[in-house]
């Protein structure tokens, strides 16, 4: 006990201890539960059900899918339209729709397997360019139709391809077309955004050919469709542009990938969701203190997370978990945190009800 503080003169209360513990130390207002009292934690975030709307959870590992389950995952949005799964460039139609129909065959014996809720999403994303994308417009009518598929996409234009160039407007006009088909279907539709990369500190080998966390051949990456000052925003700004030539009202979008180059677009100048992907925040710079200054700034109603964990990458099945008790200490109530974990989700895509 340092003798030169007054205040902490008086030999300290009796105590069960050997020795005085901090608790002898500590007063009401640094520590609520110093005299012994119940301190006012929110235990209700241990069983919260959240729900993430956006990941690739058929391409994880077993193992992976039961730690959705163990950390109380009540529902999820398995995402079916990535071209990162096809082994064939160029990727045809027939690629992507086998890529659907593994994700239809499994979906309801991962659900036995773990008893959270798992859905589709199915749809064309333009991360590469795709043959015959009218082939898979047309297959997707019938699609959209299943009880299971409660979205469409992911999709969005995208500045860069892999392999494979695929022009601006060709883009847009798919996911105009795409965005019709859910307007006719009422379901929502689930945008990819692409992210700005933040700054790193410092360049990998170039002679490794990938990025490290990524199995993806960096030396594949097509030059850039886009080239303006800000192509990740122009990129979103097209597919806006997309959904009211679609008919397609705004508030029937999730913007996923949502970060800092985005965020006030969206808010301000848009009707749609935003979903913050905190599953690999390695890669996009983009974590909880971001959907707790988002849910400062704009209240959480039209705000959700998703994990987008996927087999290709580093990807943490925990985030939503995590995030819950982070979103708490950095100071966001109970209620905005279940509205921004379970309820939006729920709400717009019909999950975990
Ligand atoms: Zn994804």
């Amino acid at each position: 006990m340092p003798a030169s503080d007054p205040s902490r003169s008086d030999p300290p209360a009796p105590h069960p201890t050997k020795r005085p513990t901090d608790a002898a130390y500590l007063d009401d207002r640094s520590a609520p539960d110093a005299d012994g009292a119940t301190s006012e934690l929110p235990s209700e975030l241990l069983n919260l059900p959240w729900i993430d709307p956006h990941n690739h959870a058929h391409t994880l590992s077993w193992s992976d899918r039961e730690r959705y389950a163990l950390s109380g995952c009540r529902s999820m949005m398995m995402v079916s339209s990535g071209y990162h799964w096809t082994p064939y460039k160029p990727v045809e139609a027939s690629d992507v729709r086998f890529l659907w129909d593994d994700a239809i065959n499994r979906r309801r014996a991962i659900e036995r397997n773990h008893f959270f809720e798992a859905k589709l999403g199915l749809g064309v994303h333009t991360g590469v360019r795709i043959e015959d994308p009218d082939e898979l417009l047309a297959a997707m009518d019938d699609y959209c139709a299943l009880e299971e598929v409660v979205a469409v996409g992911e999709t969005g234009v995208t500045p860069s391809q892999h392999v494979e160039r695929w022009d601006a407007d060709e883009q847009q006009a798919v996911v105009q077309a795409q965005m019709e088909l859910a307007a006719d279907h009422d379901l929502p539709v689930l945008l990819h955004t692409p992210n700005t990369s933040s700054e790193s500190k410092r360049e990998y080998r170039d002679d490794l050919g990938v990025t490290p966390g990524y199995e993806k051949n960096a030396g594949l990456g097509a030059e850039p469709v886009l080239d303006g000052e800000n192509p990740a925003l122009e990129a979103v700004k097209r597919d806006f542009e997309a959904a009211a030539d679609a008919g397609l009202d705004e508030d029937r979008i999730v913007a996923s990938h949502a970060d800092a180059n985005n965020t006030e677009y969206l808010m301000e100048e848009t009707d749609c969701h935003l979903s913050y992907t905190i599953g690999h925040s390695w890669l996009i710079g983009v974590d909880a203190a971001d959907v707790a200054n988002a849910i400062d700034e704009y209240g959480p109603e039209r705000i959700t997370i998703d994990t987008d964990c996927a087999n290709v990458l580093r990807t943490d099945p925990y985030a939503v978990k995590r995030a819950i008790f982070e979103l708490y200490r950095y100071g966001i109530d109970v209620d905005d945190i279940r509205t921004v974990v379970y309820e939006n989700p729920r709400d717009v895509f019909g999950l975990g009800e």
